[in-house]
C-alpha cells in the first residue's frame, strides 16, 4: 500500500450542479435489487467493513478488463495508461472516494449494472444468509468471505453513493443514489476521469471511523492484499 496524492475530479459548481439535476433521469431499482439491498443492510450490519473489499474488488475487476482488452488492442489504454486504485478520505466532509482507472461504465452500463440486474451470486449468498440467521458468528463470517456481496454493500456505510464513470465508448456520466432510487446524468464537467470509475461514499455519521487513514489501511491489508494493481491511499498531512 503506497501513499500518494490522488487526483479527484473537480467539485461541481452550483451552476453545474443545477444543470446536472435538470438533465438527470430518475430510475427505480429493479424489485430484486431492492430486496437484495434491504437484505444486505439487515444481515451485514455487524460486518459493515466488507464494503471496502467489495469496492476494491470491483475496481480490480474493471482494471483486469481493460488490461485484457489492451492485449489485442493497445489503443484502449491511450485514454489512461496508469492502471491503479486510489482511495481518498475527507473526514471533515464525511466523504470516502474510491477511484479506479479500469474499463469504466457507459450510461447504459451504469443503469444496467447498478440498478437493474440482480447478481446471481448475491442472491445465492443472501438465501444462505437467511438460513444461517441462527448459526454461529464464525460460520457467518466464512460465508461473507466466500461470496462477493457486491456493490450495494456500499450502503452499509453510506447514505448516499455517487458513481462517476467514463468508458472509452461513451461520455462521462454520474450515477447517484440514496438506496431508494437512482439518477443518471451526463457529467457537466466533461470527461475529467479520462477512463475509469470514481465512487464517492457519503459516509453515515455512525460509520465515520471508516474515514480514518489507519482504519482504511488496516482494511486494505486485511482484505485486499492480493490485489494485482497498486492501491494508493491519499492521506492529508495534519
Ligand atoms: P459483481 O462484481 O459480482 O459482478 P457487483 O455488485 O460488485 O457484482 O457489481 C455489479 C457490476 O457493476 C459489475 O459486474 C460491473 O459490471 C459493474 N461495476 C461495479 N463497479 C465497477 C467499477 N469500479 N468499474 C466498472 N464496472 C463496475
Ligand atoms: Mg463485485
Amino acid at each position: 500500500l503506497r501513499e500518494e496524492e490522488a487526483i479527484s475530479p473537480d467539485g461541481l459548481s452550483v451552476a453545474q450542479l443545477r444543470e446536472m439535476k435538470e438533465h438527470a433521469q430518475n430510475y427505480t431499482f429493479q424489485t430484486e435489487v431492492n430486496r437484495m439491498m434491504k437484505l444486505i443492510i439487515n444481515s451485514l450490519y455487524r460486518n459493515k467493513e466488507i464494503f471496502l473489499r467489495e469496492l476494491i474488488s470491483n475496481g480490480s475487476d474493471a482494471l483486469d478488463k481493460i488490461r485484457l482488452l489492451s492485449l489485442t488492442d493497445r489503443d484502449v489504454l491511450e485514454t489512461n495508461s496508469d492502471l491503479s486504485i486510489r482511495i481518498k478520505a475527507e473526514p471533515e466532509k464525511r466523504l470516502l472516494h474510491i477511484i479506479d482507472s479500469g474499463i469504466g461504465m457507459s450510461r447504459n452500463e451504469l443503469i444496467n449494472n447498478l440498478g437493474t440486474i440482480a447478481k446471481s451470486g448475491t442472491a445465492e449468498f443472501l438465501s444462505k444468509m437467511q438460513d444461517a440467521e441462527k448459526s454461529e458468528a464464525q460460520e457467518m463470517n466464512d460465508m461473507i468471505g466466500q461470496f462477493g456481496v457486491g456493490f450495494y454493500s456500499a450502503f452499509l456505510v453510506a447514505d448516499k453513493v455517487t458513481v462517476v464513470s467514463k468508458n472509452n465508448a461513451d461520455k462521462q456520466h454520474v450515477w447517484e443514489s440514496d438506496a431508494n432510487a437512482f439518477s443518471v446524468a451526463e457529467d457537466p464537467r466533461g470527461d475529467t476521469l479520462k477512463r475509469g470509475t470514481h465512487i464517492t461514499l457519503h459516509v453515515k455519521e455512525e460509520a465515520a471511523d471508516y474515514l480514518q487513514p489507519d482504519t482504511i489501511r488496516n482494511l486494505v491489508k486485511k482484505y485486499s492484499q492480493f490485489i494485482n494493481f497498486p492501491i494508493y491511499l491519499w492521506a492529508s498531512r495534519t
